[in-house]
C-alpha cells in the first residue's frame, strides 16, 4: 500500500522551500518529509524510522495514533457523531465534561467552570486575560521572565521572548513583566520583590488584574518554579485581590507528573489554561478553567467558530477514563521520570568540560548548556542523523527538550538518551574549536 500522501514518489522538501512563507520554523530543525507515527516512533516517506523525544512540542503526551483513542474516534465518525458543532451541545462534549469533573476536578476538590475557546492554546490565554481584566476592571496583567503564552497579540504581550515580540509590529502594552523564581540567582527569591513593588506607592507597578504564569517554563527553558515560590505567589495574589492565572498548556495532561502542574504546589489558580495533550491525539482543543464567582461573561461576548472540537472531546475523555481514573498513570510517569534525571545528571557529569546542568520535573527536563549556547542545536541535529527527534528551547536555545510522551516504553527512553549520550561525544569536538558558540540554524518555540 502506497502510505505517501504526496504526489509521486518525491520525497524533497522543495516545495516547501518554493512555496511555504519564510516563517516555518520547525521543518528548519527536522528537514524530513515525515508520513506516519505510532507511539513514540515517527516514520518518514522513505520509511526511515525516528524516535521522537519531542512529542509534537507537548501535544503527543500518549504519543501517536495511540490505539487507545483510534477505535473510538473511527467509531464516532462512522456513527455520524457531530464533528463541527460550535458551542452548541453534543453528545461527545457533555461526556467530555461529564468525565472531565469525574476523573479531574472531583478528586481534587476543584469546582471550576469550563470555557471551551478557539482552538490553540493562545486563544485560551487571550480569553483568560479578557476575564480578569473584566472581572477586576484593571488593565494590567503581571507576567514573568521567560514566559511563553502564545503569539496572538495580548499572549505575546505577556510572552517575554524578543523573537516573537519584535514581529508585533507595534508596542505590546498593559504587562509589565517580572523577575521569576531564580531569574536573579538562586539567593535572591522574587516574590519579596513584587511584595514591595506592590506594597510601595511610588514603586511605578499599576495594580494587576491578574499573574500570568507556567508552573514549570517550557519554551523559555525548562525552568521549574520552587513549589515555595508558587505558594507564596498564590498567597500574595491573594492579599492583594490579584488573579493568577496558571498557564497549563505545555506543563498540564500529566507533563510533571501529576494531571496539572501546580497540583504538587497544593495552591489553586483562579483561572487555568489547558490545551496541546488535552485533546490527547493532537487535534486541537484548548479549554479556560474558571472559578465559579469570576463567570462574569455575557453570553457570546468571547466567541469563535472552532471551539469545542468535538473530535477531540471522543479522544479527551477516553484518555481520561484509560488514563486517570487512578493514580497508575502518575506512578508510571515517576518511574520514567526518575530514569529520565538519572540518566541526565549521568550524561552532564560524564562530560565535566562542556559545564552541563539538569533541570526539570516529571517528564519535562532540560539539558542546560550555559557554557557552550551552540550545543543543544548541535547536538539536536547530530541525534536526527542518528534517528532522534529532540528539539531545544530557552532563550538562546541553550536547554536541549525532553518531551517525551509519558506512554513511552522504559526501552526506547534509554536507548534515546544512549543516542543523545553518543551525539554529545560526536560534536564536542566542534565545540572545542568554536568555544564562542554562535548557534547555527533556526529553532521554532511553539
Ligand atoms: N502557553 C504555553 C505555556 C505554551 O507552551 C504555548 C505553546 O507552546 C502556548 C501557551 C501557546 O499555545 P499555541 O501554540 O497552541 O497557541
Amino acid at each position: 500500500m502506497n502510505t505517501k500522501f504526496a504526489l509521486g514518489n518525491d520525497v524533497s522538501l522543495a516545495i516547501f522551500e518554493r512555496l511555504e512563507s519564510e516563517v516555518r520554523g520547525y521543518v528548519r530543525s527536522f528537514p524530513v518529509l515525515f508520513d506516519r507515527g505510532l507511539g513514540t516512533t515517527l516514520i518518514d516517506a522513505d520509511g526511515r524510522e525516528y524516535l521522537d523525544f519531542f512529542a509534537g512540542a507537548g501535544a503527543l503526551n500518549y504519543g501517536h495514533n495511540n490505539p487507545v483513542f483510534k477505535r473510538p474516534l473511527l467509531d464516532y465518525i462512522e456513527h455520524n457523531g457531530i464533528v463541527h458543532g460550535l458551542d452548541l451541545a453534543t453528545s461527545a462534549k457533555k461526556a467530555f465534561i461529564e468525565a472531565f469533573e469525574r476523573y479531574i476536578l472531583k478528586p481534587r476538590d476543584l469546582t471550576y467552570k469550563f470555557q471551551f475557546t478557539g482552538p490553540t492554546g493562545t486563544n485560551a490565554v487571550e480569553a483568560a486575560l479578557k476575564l480578569a481584566r473584566q472581572v477586576t476592571g484593571r488593565p494590567n496583567i503581571v507576567a514573568f521572565t521567560n514566559a511563553f503564552h502564545g503569539v496572538s497579540a495580548g499572549s505575546l504581550s505577556a510572552t517575554g521572548n524578543k523573537k516573537y515580540r519584535s514581529a508585533a509590529g507595534y508596542p505590546l502594552a498593559h504587562v509589565t513583566s517580572l523577575p521569576y523564581d531564580g531569574y536573579l540567582g538562586p539567593s535572591v527569591d522574587t516574590i519579596d520583590y513584587f511584595e514591595k513593588l506592590l506594597n510601595d506607592p511610588s514603586s511605578g507597578l499599576d495594580k494587576p488584574a491578574a499573574v500570568i504564569l507556567e508552573a514549570v517554563q517550557g519554551e523559555g527553558g525548562i525552568n521549574p518554579a520552587s513549589f515555595q515560590w508558587l505558594q507564596r505567589l498564590r498567597e500574595l495574589t491573594y492579599r492583594h485581590g490579584i488573579l493568577m492565572i496558571l498557564d497549563d498548556i505545555q506543563a498540564g495532561v500529566g507533563r510533571t507528573g501529576r494531571f496539572f502542574s501546580f497540583e504538587a504546589a497544593e495552591i489553586v489558580p483562579d483561572i487555568v489554561t489547558l490545551s496541546k495533550s488535552l485533546s490527547a491525539i493532537g487535534t486541537p482543543m484548548s479549554l479556560v478553567l474558571l472559578k465559579p464567582e469570576l463567570d462574569v461573561w455575557s453570553p457570546g461576548a468571547h466567541s469563535g467558530t472552532f471551539r469545542g472540537n468535538n473530535l477531540a472531546f471522543v479522544s479527551a475523555r477516553v484518555a481520561l477514563e484509560t488514563y486517570w481514573a487512578d493514580s497508575k498513570f502518575e506512578e508510571e510517569i515517576a518511574r520514567k521520570s526518575a530514569i529520565l534525571a538519572e540518566e541526565l545528571k549521568s550524561i552532564a557529569s560524564d562530560f565535566p568540560n562542556l559545564g552541563l546542568s539538569v533541570r526539570g520535573r516529571g517528564l519535562m527536563y532540560g539539558l542546560v548548556s550555559q557554557k557552550h549556547h551552540s550545543l543543544p542545536v548541535q547536538i539536536s541535529q547530530e541525534a536526527l542523523r542518528r534517528g532522534l527527534v529532540i528539539e531545544t528551547c530557552g532563550g538562546r536555545n541553550e536547554v536541549l527538550k525532553f518531551l517525551v510522551a509519558l506512554t513511552i516504553a522504559k526501552a526506547d527512553l534509554r536507548r534515546g538518551l544512549s543516542i543523545v549520550r553518543d551525539s554529545i561525544g560526536s560534536v564536542q569536538d566542534s565545540i572545542a574549536k568554536n568555544p564562542a558558540g554562535t548557534t547555527p540554524g533556526i529553532r521554532d518555540d511553539a
